[in-house]
Parts: C-alpha cells; structure tokens; sequence
C-alpha cells in the first residue's frame, strides 16, 4: 500500500523533473497547463489531501529524528501562485516544523554581505523544513534580467564582470552540494505559468476589491520583460538542476494541479530521507517499565491501573472478534 503510494508519487512527478545535464527550452520542454490526465478539480481533491496527509506525517518524523532538514525553493513569475500553494500544501503540517521565509529587494546590511549571505541565514535547522518563497535564485534571475540591480550590489570588478551568471550558477550549485552533504535535502520548484494566464490573474487583483493590495503596478511594469525571465528561467534550470538539488517545472495554470505536485515533490523527498522515529535502548525500556510501575501504583480505588493500556486491549480485541465472523462479542440477537 505504501509502496503503492510512492510508486504513483514518483510516476506523477517524474515528467516535471529536470534531468541535470540537460538543456532546457521552458516553452518547447514544459506546457504551463499541463494536467497528467486528470480530468478536473475534483479528481485531484482526494489526491491533495493524501498528499497532505503524507506530509504531515512525515515532518513529524523527520522533527523526532532530527537529522535531516529539507529546504524548499519556490520561484515563480508574480501571480504564480507561490502563496496559495504554501497555504494548501502546508496545512495541517505542525507549524513548530516548518519556517516560511520570504526575500525582497535586499535591504541596506543585506547588500553589504556576500549575495548568499541573507539566505544562509534563514535555512532550516535539522528536523525542519524550510520554505524560502523566492529564494537564493533571485540573484541570477532578476538580477540578470535588470543588470543595474547587479550594479548596486557593491561587488568587486572581478564579481561582475563577464561570466558572471556561469560562476553564479557554479557558486550556487557547490554551495547546495554542501548543504546535501551536510544532511539538509534542497529541492527547488519553479511554478511555470503561462502569459496569458498572468494576464488573467492580474486582472483578477485589478478587479476584485479584495485583491488589489496584491497587485502592484510594478508587476505589470516587469511583463514588458517575459522573453528576458523566459531565458533567465530556461537558463537557470539548465544549470543548476543536480543530482543533490533537482529543479522540478510546476505546471502552474491550474492552481489546483500545481499544488498536487507540489505536495508530490515534498512528500516524494521526505520518502526519500525515510526519517524514522528514534529507537530506544534496553536501559531506557527499563526505565520505562519501571516508571509504569510506579504510575500504576498510584492509582486511585477502583480506577483502572493504566487506563491507555486497557483501551489500546479492548480496542485490539474488538479489532480480532470482527475478524473472526464480524462478531463484536455483543449478542447476536439469535
Ligand atoms: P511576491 O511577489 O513574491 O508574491 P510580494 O509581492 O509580497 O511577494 P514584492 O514586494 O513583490 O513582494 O517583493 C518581491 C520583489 O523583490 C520582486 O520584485 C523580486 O524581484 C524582488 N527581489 C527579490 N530578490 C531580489 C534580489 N536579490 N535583488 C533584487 N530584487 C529582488
Ligand atoms: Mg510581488
């Protein structure tokens, strides 16, 4: 069954992984509304809320084992869909585990730092899961599509200067190389939506009362740029999709689709760290024996020794009398 479960995971999202090495076109190699079959909505409801499930479940695992950390980039273009995508796929999800951490226009102290300096501050410790919406990735895709935000970032003539996105590219890839080896799994997500389906989604904010402070008219102002982020993005996933740190393409024009794979991908990732709940040693058993004991013997006249204990047995005995001729060991009424 779980296996089952891994094997449609891995089928689902195999098709939206970018293989290392391979160079990629976004608007030959990848359909923004692209759906896997799925019919409708509806279809994919049940498979979300699996997904969910999943997630929830094994971030607890990964918390009490806490060895590995995984860290998740969303990069979209505006209207995407990163925030909606984080509300769905992360609910339910203990908040204790997870830190969401967004990135701006860098900030004055920010400048004055490396480029990945305000990144590394934010990574997840071990047992967490980090979600940076917009990311490190920022720095060789807005960055290369407006040379002058480069200019502004203080660096030495040698650190801008030709060749510069190959050695970010390079910087980038050794820096997430590091972090794998250290125990903290980096997979990144590039929610890939069509022009026309921003169009719409701006007109969306424009039109609806309750969305306007979302838009910005900035926003419409960077569309002039769509060829420029195109390539920025094709670029970008062309090298610096690793066997350490894939990039997967989320086909974003349905809201509800993006999300399934989104969920897909993570849980896919935390099947593969496998976390496992820590095992407890003889003397710790003994402890624990002992301290039942204990408990036990405090309890109060005609009050059940260990309550739990009794309804986990009566439960297990219910469970074995429907096995045997669905009987609950009530009268049959013969
Ligand atoms: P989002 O657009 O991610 O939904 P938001 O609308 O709340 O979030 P904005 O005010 O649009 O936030 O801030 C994000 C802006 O910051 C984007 O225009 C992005 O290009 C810009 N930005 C992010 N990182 C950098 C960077 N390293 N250098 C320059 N600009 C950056
Ligand atoms: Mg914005």
């Amino acid at each position: 069954m779980a296996e089952n479960r891994a094997r449609r995971i891995a089928k689902l999202i195999a098709p939206l992984r970018v293989e290392p090495g391979t160079k990629v076109t976004l608007a030959k190699d990848f359909d923004p509304a692209y759906k896997a079959g799925f019919l409708n909505k509806k279809d994919g409801e049940e498979l979300l809320q699996g997904g969910v499930e999943l997630l929830v479940e094994y971030q607890a695992r990964l918390a009490a084992q806490d060895t590995w950390g995984m860290l998740v980039c969303l990069q979209a273009l505006d209207a995407g869909g990163k925030d909606g995508a984080i509300r769905h796929v992360l609910s339910g999800i203990n908040p204790q585990g997870v830190h969401v951490s967004g990135f701006k226009v860098p900030s004055a102290e920010e400048l004055n730092h490396d480029y990945l300096w305000r990144y590394a501050q934010r990574l997840p410790g071990r047992g967490e899961i980090g979600i940076f919406n917009r990311s490190h990735y920022e720095e060789v895709l807005v960055v290369r599509v407006h040379p002058e935000i480069l200019d502004r970032q203080n660096l030495p003539a040698a650190a801008k200067g030709k060749g510069v996105w190959e050695r970010r590219y390079q910087e980038i890839n050794d820096w997430e190389h590091y972090l794998s080896d250290n125990g903290f799994k980096v997979v990144k997500l590039f929610l890939n939506l069509s022009r026309e389906q921003q169009r719409i989604r701006f007109l969306k904010r424009v039109d609806l009362p309750d969305k306007n402070w979302k838009f910005s008219a900035n926003d419409a102002k960077e569309r002039a740029y769509w060829d420029d982020y195109q390539k920025a993005f094709s670029e970008m996933l062309s090298n610096t999709s690793t066997p350490w740190a894939p990039w997967y393409v989320i086909p974003a024009d349905h809201k509800w689709f993006a999300r399934i794979c989104i969920s897909g991908v993570l849980a896919h990732t935390l099947m593969d760290i496998d976390p496992q709940y820590p095992k407890v040693d003889a003397a710790k058993l003994k402890e624990l024996a002992e301290t039942r004991v204990l408990l036990e013997a405090e309890a109060p006249a005609g009050a059940e020794p260990d309550p739990f204990a009794a309804s986990l047995a009566a439960e297990a005995a219910k469970a074995e009398a429907k096995k045997h001729g669905g009987s609950n060991g009530d009268d049959p009424g013969l």
